[in-house]
């Protein structure tokens, strides 16, 4: 740091020095232990195991609706903590175990009253009227607020609607209460309506997720259109009672749309200079963001407002991008937090001519630093504030009050349920070790501590990361065999992050490129070898069949033989290739996917109708299932030795099986595809491939990546060809002697029959590989979070139009929230737009094929026969589309709640207890995969033991499973059981063998065994 640097810290810290002297003595309510909230704070900072259950029971108590349910709860989230717990809820727990139904009543009414109190903490009142006395409460005190109206996930597009119209109410009941109001004193500014002589009494502070349901990254335009609709007349509303308005920073996800919202609203009212937007430190991006925005209200000479805060959502950011793989756009360690807040300060206070800062915290330190970097360039009281938020730091407050002035309380209002997120939010941030309120007011921190530099903290010293780019994730790896796990252990490739700009222009471009290549003809690919033949099939995008995607050249039964034989020929050299060698021809075709990562899915949004998002899993699937197999091949190739007694050895290994065949779907073109593909061949097998007569130009793209990787010739072949031509041609032939199938339970057991008989010539006995239909259920208990279990069975059951394998196809809710969950179920549908899958406006698109289609709309009468339709929304002309479909009222015997449908139609069922769900979602003859949303940790104990499903999934959506993390496969009906991506599944495409050998010589046994030594066994 330089001397000028070092001057300045100086001064930081003094000023933080006096600001906490000026604290001495006194505690924020959440840290003071006679206060509810300060004993939970304080039990939760004491023991973790605590805090966790109490976030989560904090969590479930809104939807805990009977003292019975409360008590059950109580006991399942505390009951095996006794002896652990604070007085109070040991008295509870033990009375909700002991107690009869009016003390169950009793304690649950305390319980009840208690989360409520704690909630009033943070939640400035529950109702507008209460609100408004607690809102001129704070006035009198001195100091201005900006109200927020508590809600969190709006599923639909009502809901949005709602959530705006309360926002109208709350206005014009501000309008009102204003005229009661004094303006907050403006010394030496003379007599002004406003408060400090320049800024309204009423503030407003505004999520704009609230105001769109369908916020999607990848549909930034829409969906800064869509909120702005809803936004527009607020704003004029407020223009017109003379209101200031301040737009939330919320979910990295949200923050482009967010800033683009600012704008647009910023330039369609140029006189409106009240407006001003969050920005969050803790984001790695803010800084080139707010250099941004300052250099667009230079070049429209719009002045602007910032409120610059640190980020309330640490946590999750760094969760979801360490689920997802992404880069982590957030700091990890709290310093370059501190640091860029600084840095951010300084940045918007050198423009204070055109924009005004409002510095929300309630870090001493980072206060200190605003003060003195403001008066280091003379930012004149009026262009900057301070802000805090309601419940959370009182003395802090009042303390800026006496020393500034100008200081706003954020202030959540609302219903408990809605704010139950809010509060949970809060809690977490007053108890997690970093937060400066935390080791100031409960653990005491040294002043020196507190107020250290945070470059000095770490913020520097770790790693510099310049306002620049994020955390990078672990770079895409190019392995070689040898050790291969060892030396980069399988991690999964990362989806298509389309929060970036530079992922969505991407995306943009491979579509416009691939939209260039339509229509070309493909040969067929035959010991090494295109083959074209005069026959060909077009393949064509379902959202308009008159496109025609490519033309493929048809293989015959004589191509058939001839690829079998290619394959035959190139078996024995294949087989005997060392298996570390096989693994690397995998790696080499995952990097060439790699490379056309969004290519191939762009293929895919325009051959089989798949959403964005939807065709970049498919192609990170095919990645990993490339990567996966090259490492599960590199630990099964080796022998294993076997208990051997002196002169005996015993050793085990795998053989590859010979010629296999493999039959692909269309729902997953590449993925799929290259799944058993690459199984088969890495095992040491020769492949040929037929891939869906509906996606064989994605298909095609394996015979790009294979020729890439220097497949020897024959040892993969790709055999477009008309299903009843070639597909049981190839089943029954005598020299194939694997088959991996996935598609419809109908044909994969017509082949389990085929491949059973031995034909003339044939020396081995098949065997299938074979993943097929599921009639997936999710069960929505009676304490479910419905903010999280309506959109994920909304994109369990209608994601790609409900045409995966794993998709949902009937819910199951018990009785006593059914009525709360189909309406929103309903609402939410009714919100999914339907269109082509290339524009990302719509969530749904067109169905696979006008068969499909057909099919699909014969199963919505035959239930609408059978039940009600619940819901039904409207389908574009032209494509193969079909409307998505909700029926109720259906009995598990129905045949809607039997049979796959295979499309986006959903069946709602309704249950009188937990059990009965679980005995109407296991009534099927599939067990593919289920899931549960449930907050109660007995009722998700049963599911595990008692729902016999393939792959169970708890409190999230029941597909997009993962290789190796969820290897993926049914049994009954559904399949074989066999896991793809899974550590079984290579076993299933080879032959166990067994050599013994008899070491002794007439009783002697050689000491140095240097056979086993080249054997490796
Ligand atoms: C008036 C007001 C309005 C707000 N509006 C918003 C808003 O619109 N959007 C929003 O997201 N938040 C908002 N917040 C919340 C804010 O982002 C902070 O969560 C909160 O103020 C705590 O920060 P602090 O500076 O007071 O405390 P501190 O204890 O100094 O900082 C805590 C913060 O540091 C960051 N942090 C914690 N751990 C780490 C780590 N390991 N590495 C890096 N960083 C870490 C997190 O952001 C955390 O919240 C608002 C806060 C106020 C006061």
């Amino acid at each position: 740091m330089d001397t000028e640097g070092q001057g300045l810290n100086s001064r930081i810290v003094a000023t933080g020095m006096e600001l906490l002297e000026g604290l001495a003595g006194e505690k924020p309510s959440v840290f003071e232990r006679g206060r509810w909230a300060g004993r939970i704070i304080d039990w939760s900072l004491r023991n973790d195991e605590f805090r966790t259950r109490m976030l989560r029971f904090v969590d479930v108590f809104p939807s805990l609706s009977t003292p019975e349910l409360l008590a059950r709860h109580l006991r399942e989230y505390f009951g095996d903590l006794d002896g652990q717990l604070p007085w109070p809820m040991e008295r509870a727990m033990g009375a909700a175990s002991a107690a009869g139904p009016l003390g169950i009543a009793l304690i649950s009414k305390a319980i009840r009253y208690s989360i409520e109190k704690l909630g009033s903490q943070f939640i400035v009142g529950d109702t507008a009227g209460k609100a408004m006395k607690r809102l001129a409460r704070i006035r009198r005190d001195g100091c201005a607020f900006s109200i927020d109206i508590l809600g969190e996930a709006v599923v639909s597009e009502e809901e949005a609607d709602a959530y705006a119209a309360q926002y109208g109410t709350l206005i014009r009941d501000l309008e009102e209460a204003q005229k009661t109001w004094s303006p907050l004193a403006s010394p030496g500014k003379g007599s002004s309506p406003l408060d400090w002589g320049y800024s309204p009494m009423v503030s407003i502070s505004l999520k704009p997720s609230s105001l769109y349901s369908q916020m999607r990254p990848q549909n930034l335009q829409g969906s800064v259109r869509a909120v702005l609709r809803r936004l527009r007349p607020l704003c004029e509303q407020l223009i017109r009672a003379g209101a200031a308005m301040c737009i939330d920073m919320e979910s990295y996800a949200c923050k482009d749309i967010s800033l683009e919202v600012y704008k647009a609203l910023r330039g369609e009212y140029p006189n409106y200079g009240q407006l001003s937007m969050a920005v969050q430190a803790y984001l790695r991006e803010t800084g080139n963001d707010l250099a941004g925005l300052l250099a667009w209200s230079g070049s429209v000479g719009l002045p602007i407002a910032v409120r610059l805060v640190k980020g309330a959502y640490w946590d999750y950011e760094v969760l979801k991008a360490r689920q997802n793989g992404w880069t982590i756009p957030v700091y990890t360690n709290k310093a370059e937090t501190d640091a860029a807040f600084e840095r951010h300060a300084r940045l918007v206070l050198q423009h204070h001519e055109t924009a005004y800062l409002a510095c929300g915290t309630h870090n001493i330190r980072s206060i200190a630093a605003a003060l003195e970097l403001a008066r280091e360039m003379s930012v004149p009281p009026e262009r900057y504030e301070f802000q805090v938020l309601y419940g959370m730091a009182e003395p802090v407050r009042r303390l800026l009050k006496s020393r500034v002035g100008r200081v706003r309380v954020y202030c959540p209002y609302g219903p408990i349920v809605p704010g139950m997120a809010y509060l949970v939010r809060r809690l977490l941030e007053n108890t997690a070790n970093q937060s400066f309120l935390r080791q100031m007011f409960s653990e005491q921190r040294e002043p020196w501590l507190l107020l250290r530099d945070p470059l000095e903290a770490g913020g520097a010293g770790e790693r510099q990361p310049g306002p620049e780019g994020k955390e990078k994730a672990p770079s895409a790896r190019v392995c070689r065999p040898g050790g291969l796990s060892d030396a980069h252990p399988f991690t999964n490739q990362p989806q298509a992050d389309f929060t970036s700009g530079e992922e969505r222009r991407l995306f943009g471009e491979a579509l416009a490129g691939v939209r260039q290549r339509l229509g070309r003809t493909y040969p067929l690919f035959i010991n090494g070898v295109e083959r074209s033949t005069p026959d060909t099939e077009a393949s064509v995008n379902p959202a308009d069949p008159a496109e025609v995607v490519g033309k493929l050249c048809q293989a015959g039964r004589k191509e058939a033989d001839e690829a079998i034989g290619a394959a035959l020929s190139a078996f024995r050299q294949w087989r005997d290739t060392d298996p570390a060698a096989r693994a690397a021809y995998l790696l080499r075709a995952a990097a060439h996917l790699r490379s056309r990562r969004h290519e191939l899915a762009a293929w895919q949004v325009l051959e089989i109708g798949k959403q964005w998002d939807q065709a970049s899993a498919d192609v990170g699937e095919a990645i990993d299932f490339l990567e996966y197999y090259a490492r599960q091949m590199e630990r099964l190739g080796r022998p294993r030795a076997l208990p051997s007694p002196p002169g005996e050895r015993n050793y085990s290994f795998y053989e590859p099986r010979g010629v296999a065949v493999v039959i692909a779907p269309w729902n997953f073109p590449l993925a799929i595809s290259c799944g058993m593909v690459s199984a088969a061949i890495v095992t040491g097998n020769c492949v040929v491939y037929k891939p869906s007569p509906l996606t064989p130009v994605i298909g095609r793209h394996l015979v790009d990546a294979f020729k890439d990787a220097l497949l020897p010739a024959g040892v993969f072949n790709y055999v477009p060809g008309r299903t009843e031509e070639i597909a049981e041609y190839l089943v029954d032939h005598p020299d194939v002697s694997t088959i991996a199938f996935t598609g419809s339970t109908e044909v994969g057991l017509r082949i389990i029959e085929k491949a059973a008989s031995i034909r003339k010539g044939q020396s081995f006995v098949k065997r299938v590989i074979c993943e097929m239909g599921g009639k997936n259920a999710i069960i929505i208990d009676e304490d479910a979070d419905l903010d999280e279990a309506v959109p994920a069975v909304l994109s369990s059951a209608f994601g790609f139009q409900g045409q995966k394998c794993s998709s949902c196809s009937k819910v199951v809710v018990v009785e006593s929230i059914y009525d709360a969950f189909v309406e929103r179920l309903i609402g939410a549908a009714g919100s999914l737009a339907v269109g082509p899958a290339e524009d990302p406006a719509y969530s749904m698109g067109p169905v696979a094929d006008e068969k499909a289609r057909s099919r699909i709309l014969k199963y919505i009468e035959i239930g609408q026969s059978e039940g009600k339709l619940l819901y039904q929304g409207t389908a574009p002309a032209g494509g193969n589309y079909v409307p998505l479909t909700i029926l109720g009222e259906i009995e598990p015997h129905h045949r809607v709640a039997q049979e796959e449908i295979f499309g986006p139609v959903l069946v709602v069922m309704k249950a009188k207890t937990f059990e009965e769900a679980l005995d109407a979602a296991n009534s099927t003859r599939y067990a593919l995969t289920g899931g549960v949303f449930s907050r109660s940790p007995g009722r998700l104990e049963e599911a595990r033991r008692r729902f016999r499903v393939g792959n169970l999934y708890l409190n999230r959506q029941i597909t997009g499973a993962l290789v190796g993390r969820q290897p993926f496969g049914g049994f009954r009906l559904s399949g074989l059981g066999t896991k793809a991506g899974g550590e079984e599944y290579l076993l299933h495409f080879m032959d166990p063998r067994v050599v013994t050998e008899n070491t002794a010589r007439r009783g002697f046994v050689p000491e140095g065994d240097m056979e086993e030594r080249r054997r490796g066994a």
